[in-house]
Formats: C-alpha cells, sequence, structure tokens
C-alpha cells in the first residue's frame, strides 16, 4: 500500500526524521490560510499523487512549457494561487501513464534552500533476504536512470538483520554522500530513524528523493515515498487509515474488498484462474500462443460462488478485454463452484465477449455439465495449451 508524501513525511517525523513544515490541502479555499501559517519566506507547493516525477511532469492542458506539479511560491498569496491552479487537474508524469493522475490534495510546505540534492533509500532485498540500503549523490533525478548510465554513482549494502542498524551502516553512507561534520552525525542518526520505521511499519519500500543537504550543513527529507507490506497492514491501523482508494485502480479495488489476488495488465484476455503459479502459468502460455494478459487473477483455494461472480465481474469491467479464458484446475476449488460462479456472473452482467473455459480434477464432470446445460456460448477446451490457443484464436479472429 502506497500513500501521500505529506502523510508520509507527517509518519517519518514521529521518528525524528528533519522535514519541512506543511499543511495538506483538499479545497482552494483553503489553500491562503494553510499558506499563511507557514514562516515563508519561500513556499513549496506540491501536488499529491501516487506517483513520483511531480517535478518533471505536466498538466494535460499544457502540452509546451511544462510547469509540473512541484512550484515555489515567494508568498501566501502566490502559493495560494498555484494551488488553485492545480487543484482538480490531471497531472502526467512518467510514472502515471499518458492518463495522468487528478490531483484532489496539495501539500504546501516551508521552501528550503538547496547546496546538493542526495538520494536515500531503503528496500527489501530478496537476494540478500535483507533490508538494503541504496544510496547516491546523484538525488532529485531518477534514479533508473543514475543507476544506468552512472552506476558507480549509486551504493548499495544489505543490513544483517541479525544486528539490525549500527552506526557504522550511517557512516557507510555519509561517506558516499560526502558529508562531513555536523551533516555526518545527522546522516547517522536519520538512516537510525528511517531503520525503525521501516522494521517496525512493516515497510517494502522507503525512498527519499532528494535528501536535501542544506548550505547551513543540515539534511532534510525534501520528498518521501512509503510503500507498506498489505499482508502486514492489519497490524498498523494508523496507516490503514492513510490510503486513499482514490488512487486505486478500481478493478484492484473492488477486488481486494473480496480478498481476490488481481493485478490489472494492458493485454486483452482476461483471466480466471486458481492458484498464483497456475495464473502466472496461464499468463506465460497464453503471451506463447500470441496474446497478452488482461490481468493476474488467483481466485484463490476455496472460492465461493459469490467470489467467483464477483471475480468475474472485475474481468468483464475491463474495456480492453476481447476475451476471457477461465482456468481451473480443482484441488480444494471444486470445478462444479466455479461453472456455478461463471454461470451466475453471465446471466447479471451477460457476455459480450469469447469464453474459453478449461475444467480439471475435482467434480469436473459436474462442472462441464452445468456449463454444457446453461445454454451459454462457451468454448471448451481440453487443456491448457488446447485452452490457450482456442482464446487466442478466438480473440485475433
Ligand atoms: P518529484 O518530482 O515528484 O520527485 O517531487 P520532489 O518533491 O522530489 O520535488 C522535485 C524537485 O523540486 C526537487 O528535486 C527540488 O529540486 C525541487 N524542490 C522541492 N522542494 C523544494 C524546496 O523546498 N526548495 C527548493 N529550492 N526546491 C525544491
Ligand atoms: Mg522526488
Amino acid at each position: 500500500m502506497n500513500i501521500h508524501e505529506y502523510q508520509a513525511k507527517a509518519v517519518l517525523r514521529e521518528y525524528g526524521a528533519p522535514v519541512s513544515e506543511g499543511r495538506a490541502v483538499f479545497k482552494a479555499e483553503e489553500a491562503k490560510a494553510a499558506a499563511s501559517e507557514l514562516p515563508g519566506p519561500l513556499w513549496v507547493v506540491k501536488a499529491q499523487i501516487h506517483a513520483g516525477g511531480r517535478g518533471k511532469g505536466h498538466f494535460v492542458e499544457e502540452s509546451a512549457g511544462p510547469k509540473g506539479g512541484v512550484r515555489l511560491a515567494k508568498s501566501v498569496e502566490e502559493a495560494a494561487e498555484e494551488a488553485k491552479k492545480m487543484l482538480g487537474r490531471t497531472l502526467v508524469t512518467h510514472q502515471t501513464g499518458p492518463a495522468g493522475k487528478q490531483v484532489n490534495r496539495i501539500y504546501i510546505e516551508n521552501g528550503s534552500d538547496i547546496e546538493r540534492e542526495l538520494y536515500l533509500a531503503l528496500l527489501v532485498d530478496r537476494q540478500t533476504s535483507s533490508v538494503s540500503v541504496v544510496c547516491s549523490t546523484e538525488g532529485g533525478m531518477d534514479i533508473e536512470e543514475v543507476a544506468a548510465s552512472t552506476p558507480e554513482k549509486i551504493l548499495s549494502f544489505p543490513i544483517d538483520p541479525a544486528t539490525g542498524y549500527q552506526p557504522f551502516h550511517g557512516r557507510k553512507v555519509a561517506f558516499a554522500l560526502g558529508l562531513e561534520g555536523k551533516a555526518m552525525k545527522q546522516c547517522v542518526k536519520l538512516m537510525g530513524d528511517l531503520y525503525r520505521a521501516f522494521i517496525e511499519k512493516d515497510m517494502e519500500q522507503l525512498e527519499i528523493n532528494p535528501l536535501l543537504l542544506m548550505p547551513n550543513g543540515e539534511l532534510k527529507v525534501l520528498d518521501a515515498k512509503l510503500g507498506f507490506d498489505g499482508n502486514a497492514i492489519y497490524r498498523h491501523p494508523d496507516i490503514a487509515s492513510l490510503r486513499d482508494e482514490t488512487e486505486e485502480d478500481p478493478k484492484e479495488l473492488a477486488a481486494s474488498k473480496y480478498d481476490l489476488n488481481y493485478i490489472a495488465l494492458e493485454g486483452e484476455i482476461g483471466c480466471m484462474v486458481n492458484g498464483a503459479g497456475l495464473a502466472m502459468a496461464t499468463m506465460d502460455i497464453i503471451k506463447l500462443k500470441g496474446g497478452e494478459p488482461a490481468n493476474f487473477l488467483d481466485v484463490g483455494g476455496g472460492a465461493t460462488k459469490e467470489k467467483v461472480t464477483e471475480a468475474f465481474k472485475i474481468i468483464t469491467s475491463d474495456k480492453n478485454v476481447k476475451g476471457i479464458l477461465v482456468n481451473i484446475f480443482g484441488g480444494i476449488m471444486r470445478c462444479d463452484i466455479i461453472a456455478e460462479g461463471v454461470i451466475a456472473a453471465v446471466k447479471e452482467v451477460g457476455l459480450q465477449v469469447p469464453l474459453v473455459v478449461r475444467l480439471e480434477g475435482t467434480n469436473v464432470e459436474q462442472g462441464k455439465e452445468i456449463i454444457a446445460n446453461s445454454g451459454l456460448n462457451v468454448i471448451a477446451a481440453d487443456d491448457l495449451s488446447d485452452g490457450a490457443e482456442k482464446i487466442v484464436k478466438a480473440v485475433k479472429g
């Protein structure tokens, strides 16, 4: 689960990280009062969307002369003006895709002076089974680009979970970032605070880009992106309450309400499968046969008819879907339940696209019979390969 920058900064502030004073604004009328609560003389007005690259982004109606989602203002009035201009409009960045994201919240922050912009992140590193630190002197820009063009400017190392964070980790980062004196000490403390926040709040990702070195020799967290482990969110009601559902894919949101493992993709073949491994294999074989999957969906082992119905509705709500492949291997899941769910869903939402069903395993005969007797125009498949071939053929004509 992701949260907004202003929320991330509030979380990090609790752990002692240096962040600027700021106010979140939801309505244009609130902007002036919010800005006047900050001392100035510089204000930063920042669009709050769950995507990075806002500074270099542009609003949809403004193709030329980009004025991005991060703007500096020299007075309360100017800050309020900028906030008004951004609210309700759609910001496009390299992370939002061409459709962009509507800006519904603004963060007005006290502006900082910049000496250098640095990069600092913590993430779960599956290779070393530990939390890893990534840092670079090249902050403020796309870290993927730094990694591609000047990889030597990135330092990355794991923190052994047996020892946890130790001050030498912080010094290692400080040396890599070229920090001295006050900033070096601050870096050692900041790293400890961030590591504690990361572990205690079950984060998957903590990215500060940029971490600012100011002319007065102090550090400041200028931008913050936090991602939390969705499976652990039940342990953190405070974090769960920060969820902004308007930032999520509506199909994924609906799926999460029914406890379905669904991920929206760009292809044209909707997949309903039980078991994550089989779902991956199904996506692979669709590609192998020349199609593109529209989603990943694992309906789970013990799905009910209602759950299957909802899953089917979510798949058909995707405008890109030109065909559906149901691929079920009944182990714990029974084929007749799937068949009933599919029929119930089709009765409710109709069926505008070809549907290929492959059933195997527990109660397969009943399942096939239910579908055969339903009068639906369903293409039956014998096995996975046959099913994938048939749906690709049906979609591509
Ligand atoms: P992003 O573009 O979505 O990553 O948004 P950031 O919060 O990282 O801001 C983008 C850029 O705006 C930063 O890299 C800075 O160069 C600039 N910026 C942000 N806050 C301030 C500030 O307080 N003072 C100054 N001078 N520049 C800022
Ligand atoms: Mg940034």
